[in-house]
């Protein structure tokens, strides 16, 4: 887009098809180049010894890193988003970067697991105190703050379960007594969700997910506002987790899709979900965009749309039942992972739970819908759940 003719405030679609890289910075190419460096050359000493040049070494970003980073800051309205090697770094680097011993870290418990084994390892090892607190706290949170809470830790909706928080209230209360607020904001994209918008300062994403969207490589992003900016700037510097450029062009190659394939995702996981929700099979469906879920109204207030991961109970089913279900699917792959353009179902394990314990009723099971034909994905669970002999 040429700059002169530019909207003043682009709409989602138009950033996502003409953010990140200026064509003509690169002899107009439309895409970015894929620079591949360790060693940037300075014309001079005088250069090498002030650095004032653009680029000073591979770890530092490149046009390709930068590219990638600047579409995300678009997307999120944040002030420098950090690249990273996998989604599990962009939690960890920013964890590390702004807690040290002696703290005292608020994580919500329908939390990633491998978030809570870095927690419960790292930074218990390190002599921070972790504490998980119940996403269903509501006013109850700010009794929770200490003067020594430096990082409050946020996933919406919780991982697996699906419970909405009130974050806008979170964040303030965190913020009156000095604490930075992260959330992991996977499962909404910046499409559905900007945290910085409702007082989060990073937010974090496994780009692996939707914004690669093709299941062929791990990345992460962490983004600040302007008051964490150079505090997570430095950590990720000091740590060495830099992105590749491969995989960053690949990942900017998937969002200028990602609007197009989520609204798919959304549409397709809906019709799913209510589907099931009348199924004899089916206890309960976990899925806040679903009216008479009890995470609906926060998440109406404050997210504008839902992606295609849900779960849902098979009733009154243990491991045997639940196995049968998963080995039945034909369509739907069984495997890690979600944010692909294909559907995929894993039988959760809430084992690691500290407060949040999940629903009873059966097995919960975790779906993501991707980009099939409905009808082929329901003819698939139909299947599936005759054969799990649940209900
Ligand atoms: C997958 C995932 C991650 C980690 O991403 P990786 O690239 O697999 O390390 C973090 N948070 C959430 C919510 C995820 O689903």
């Amino acid at each position: 887009m040429d700059k002169k003719d530019a909207p003043a405030d682009p709409g989602v679609r138009t950033r996502l098809a003409h953010g990140g890289h200026d064509p003509r910075s690169f002899h107009g190419f439309v895409n970015p180049p894929v620079v591949h460096a360790s060693t940037v050359l300075f014309p001079d000493y005088a250069t090498m010894k002030s650095r004032d040049q653009q680029y000073v070494y591979g770890t530092r970003g490149t046009p390709t890193t930068d590219a990638l980073a600047h579409m995300i800051d678009e997307m999120e309205g944040s002030a420098g988003t950090i690249l990273v090697p996998s989604g599990l770094a962009a939690i960890s680097v920013p964890l590390l970067g702004f807690l040290s011993a002696g703290d005292h870290c608020l994580v919500v418990d329908a939390l990633y697991n491998p978030t809570r084994r870095f927690c419960d390892n790292v930074l218990a090892r390190m002599g921070i105190e972790i504490e998980y607190f119940d996403p269903a706290v509501g006013d109850g949170f700010a009794n929770l703050l200490r003067e020594n809470t430096k990082v409050v830790f946020l996933e919406a909706p919780g991982s697996n379960t699906f419970e909405m928080i009130d974050i806008p209230a979170i964040a303030a209360a965190s913020h009156q007594t000095g604490a930075v607020v992260m959330i992991d904001n996977t499962w909404a994209t910046p499409l559905f969700f900007r945290p910085l918008d409702h007082g989060v300062d990073i937010s974090i994403h496994a780009l692996t997910k939707y914004p690669s969207g093709h299941s062929d490589l791990v990345m992460g992003s962490a983004s600040a506002n302007e008051a964490c900016w150079e505090r997570l700037e430095d950590a990720h510097f000091t740590i060495g987790t830099c992105a590749q450029g491969d995989d960053c062009y690949a990942v900017l190659r998937g969002m200028r899709t990602l609007a197009l394939r989520l609204a798919e995702h959304e549409r397709n996981a809906l019709k799913i979900a209510a589907w099931l929700k009348v199924q004899k099979q089916v206890a309960q469906v976990l899925h806040p965009a679903l009216p008479d879920d009890p995470g609906y109204a926060l998440w109406k207030r404050d997210f504008s749309g839902s992606s295609g991961l849900f779960s849902f109970v098979l009733k009154d089913a243990g491991e045997a039942q639940a196995a049968a279900f998963l080995d039945a699917l034909q369509v739907f792959g069984l495997g890690y992972s979600w944010g692909g353009y294909e559907s995929l179902a894993v039988l959760v394990n809430l084992e690691d739970r500290v407060v949040a314990k999940g629903p009873a009723g059966g097995a919960l099971i975790r779906l993501q819908i991707g980009l099939e034909d409905t009808t082929d994905l329901i003819i698939d669970l139909e299947r599936a759940l005759k054969a799990s002999g649940a209900g």
